[in-house]
């Protein structure tokens, strides 16, 4: 059997791939969320473990009301053990600073805590085995909104649907408001995605306000009127619903499957 190929009696107690000679999560509990850290850094539950440098369990604000789910550790985040800390991590925090938050102020995790060779996508097999570890960093933090980064963590929710056209519409999946944007990697590539992902995190001060409701499948409510993105904030409202939130681009191009250019490490 290949190192992807799982059998029924090799899955664990959370149905994650077992690998004969290592610890599972599902042997220890995982009470909070250094407990979970504690266990992702000594993970080698799917073969991502056996490259990675550091394992990136995820950090922030435990009581946090935000929290942001992206893809997995890229160069910078395997070397310090730290997620977001590139220049995609730049670019999240400069969107943060836009409507006045600060990393400190969320949460934010991935959805494989080790990172892929050469920055490759995760596989459902490692993603499956990871999942164990994002699910309860949720269920401690029991965050108001989850804000998927890309087209890997909104398919946790929903699977089958493409990213371009499902940003900026907050939905609802199993009691939790999802808002999903674009990975910041991928505006990093397409410069033109920009002036989207900042409106989307205007959104997000928006939604946290009550401002924005859950609309299934439909875009969200426009108005003329929207603040400056340094007028939001977390806590302090920007006032009546002022936002625009574009509908997606009408390229149904995946904008996450762009070449990523080399000299960079974008996750
Ligand atoms: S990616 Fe997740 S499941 Fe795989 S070894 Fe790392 S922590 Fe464990």
């Amino acid at each position: 059997m290949s190192s992807l190929e799982y059998g029924p009696s090799d899955l664990g107690a959370y149905g994650e791939p077992r690998i004969e000679g290592q610890a599972s999560a599902g042997a220890g509990p995982m009470n909070t969320l250094e407990r979970v850290a504690q266990l992702v850094r000594t993970c080698t539950d799917c073969p991502l473990g056996r490259g990675r440098t550091n394992a990136v369990p995820g950090e922030g604000n435990p009581q946090a009301e935000v929290m942001f789910i992206g893809e997995g550790p890229g160069y910078q985040e395997d070397r310090q053990g730290r997620p977001f800390v590139g220049p995609a991590g730049k670019l999240l925090e400069g969107l943060l600073a836009s409507i006045g938050s600060h990393r400190d102020d969320v949460f934010i995790a991935n959805m494989v805590k080790c990172r892929p060779p050469e920055n490759r996508d995760p596989s459902s097999a490692e993603m499956a085995a990871c999942t164990k570890y994002l699910d309860r960093q949720i269920e401690l933090v029991n965050p108001k909104l989850i804000v998927t980064l890309g087209r890997f963590a909104f398919g946790r929710y929903f699977p089958g649907e493409g990213i371009t056209k499902a940003r900026g519409i907050l939905r609802e999946k199993d009691g939790r408001k999802i808002f999903p944007v674009l990975h910041p990697a991928a505006v990093l590539r397409r410069e033109e995605l920009r002036p989207t992902m900042i409106e989307d995190f205007r959104a997000i001060s928006e939604i946290l306000e009550g401002g924005i409701e859950d609309s299934g499948m439909e875009p969200v409510v426009t108005t003329p009127e929207a603040p400056q993105p340094a007028q939001l904030s977390f806590v302090a409202a920007p006032g009546p619903a002022a936002i625009m939130v574009a509908q997606a681009e009408t390229s149904t191009v995946n904008v996450e499957e762009a070449p990523r250019p080399e000299q960079l490490t974008l996750f």
